[in-house]
């Protein structure tokens, strides 16, 4: 008696373990994540426990997906909401400036949060080109290529790295 009572108790929390799993693996979380207070500071060891090795790749070792990835594809099918920082979390993009400019990469014709999306000068492939970067953890996220011709309101193409983003959908009204 006393032995199968407990088991029950000892059953139950395995249960809503196991229910709680299932329910974080649900893509619309509409809750956006936390904005960072203060720069984001972190060792390589710790940035590699947090990231998938995808993401590492592209943040902390400005890495480049392939055109027509994976990431692109989920982009392409998303609706309405913002784009955050899979490193730190700090809102970035929005779905309200993507446009489909065809090359391949998640792309957009302004940030949602200036502040928070730095440019700098990129000579790492010969030219110079204009490096996109979280400015709270220094995650690299892509280039901005301007004078394209797009018919976009601003002309400029933040050309972004689909898996260094995290997209949260916007709340159904
Ligand atoms: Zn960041």
């Amino acid at each position: 008696m006393i032995a199968s009572r407990t088991l029950v108790v000892l059953a139950l929390p395995l249960w809503l373990l196991a229910c709680g799993a299932r329910e974080s693996k649900k893509p619309a979380m509409h809750t956006p994540p936390a904005e960072p207070a203060s720069p984001v500071v972190k060792t390589a060891a710790e940035w590699q426990e947090l990231l998938t090795p995808e993401q590492y790749r592209i943040l902390r070792q400005a890495g480049t997906e392939r055109p027509h990835g994976k990431a692109y594809e989920e982009f392409k099918k998303q609706g309405q909401g913002t784009y955050h920082c899979a490193g730190c979390g700090a809102l970035l993009f929005s779905s309200a400036h993507k446009f489909d400019s065809g090359c391949g990469w998640p792309s957009f014709y302004d940030p949602a949060k200036a502040q928070n999306v730095q440019l700098s000068k990129d000579y790492s492939l010969g030219g110079v080109r204009t490096e996109v970067t979280c400015a709270r953890c220094g995650g690299h996220l892509g280039h901005l290529f301007e004078g394209e011709g797009f018919a976009t309101p601003t002309d400029q193409r933040f050309c972004i790295n689909g898996g260094g983003l995290q997209f949260v959908p916007a709340k159904v009204p």
